[in-house]
């Protein structure tokens, strides 16, 4: 087992504490299990840095949670039954990573290729066959395409939208699923705003990302989704280090959802922690 490194040590205290919160308090998970999940992951990796990594251990029991639980459907098909029947997302889960490491390659497919689930990787086109190796080479994305793992963009070069001129935006969301289309030689149809807190995106650049037609947008605001969601900015559940696997089945449940109908100061720090 992976330690936690020291200065995560209190991220993990306080969430511990919240999952007990949680625990006592009564909630309804059966509403929730009618809503549609979308869990964020980063780094599939060992080395668990930034907190936003989960350990290939971590990863594979959490797919085995996952397996007994609920049953995994792809983004594309979620946001259609989000938006025509929304009785065929009981129960259901959709995987998503961000900023497309090598390490999802590495790692996390093998994982997912045995437990047959699909998945979407947002990816930086910037980032694409880096020298380093630290993200996804095309080749991979290639193989992983052909076996239920589709694609996303998240933008060119990582930078937050709304601190940028128009222009710059529209670069970013338009120019970014150009060139992947033409590297990948498929549609790129959904796309995640870097960061993608509520302060990250706003009502322009969703229109733009509409505009340029994309088919849907994952924001990282913590929640689920159902029929009245706006497919632009899909709300979602970022899974981390510092989540016990206690935590993880409580975020999957919905007992942490009352962080996203709040909109207090509490809340909105404790939605950053989360
Ligand atoms: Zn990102």
């Amino acid at each position: 087992m992976t330690a936690i490194p020291p200065r995560y040590l209190l991220k993990k205290i306080i969430k511990i504490v919240v999952c007990i919160i949680a625990a006592c308090t009564g909630y309804n998970s059966k509403t929730n299990k009618k809503r549609l999940t979308i869990l964020t992951y980063h780094s599939i990796n060992d080395e668990i840095n930034p907190d936003e990594t989960v350990t290939p251990e971590e990863f594979e029991k959490q797919l085995q949670y996952i397996k007994e639980n609920y049953k995994v459907i792809s983004l594309e098909d979620a946001v259609e039954y989000l938006q025509t029947d929304i009785k065929k997302i009981s129960d259901s889960i959709v995987i998503t990573f961000d900023d497309g490491y090598s390490d999802n390659y590495h790692n996390a497919y093998p994982l997912l290729k045995k437990h047959n689930f699909p998945a979407t990787i947002f990816l930086i086109s910037d980032l694409i066959d880096d020298k380093g190796g630290k993200y996804l080479s095309q080749s991979q994305i290639h193989e992983m395409m052909d076996n239920n793992i589709s694609f996303g963009s998240h933008t060119i070069s990582h930078r937050i939208l709304t601190g940028l001129r128009n222009e710059e935006i529209i670069g970013e969301i338009r120019d970014s699923k150009d060139i992947l289309e033409s590297q990948l030689g498929n549609k790129i149809n959904s796309f995640a705003y870097p960061v993608g807190t509520r302060a990250d995106f706003d009502d322009e650049t969703a229109e733009i990302v509409k505009e340029y037609k994309y088919t849907c947008a994952c924001s990282n605001v913590y929640g689920m989704n159902d029929e009245n969601s706006d497919i632009f900015a899909l709300k979602r559940i970022g899974i981390e280090t510092t989540d016990c696997f206690l935590l993880f089945k409580q975020k999957l449940d919905g007992a942490l959802n009352i962080m996203s109908c709040k909109d207090t100061k509490l809340f909105q720090e404790l939605k950053r922690i989360f």
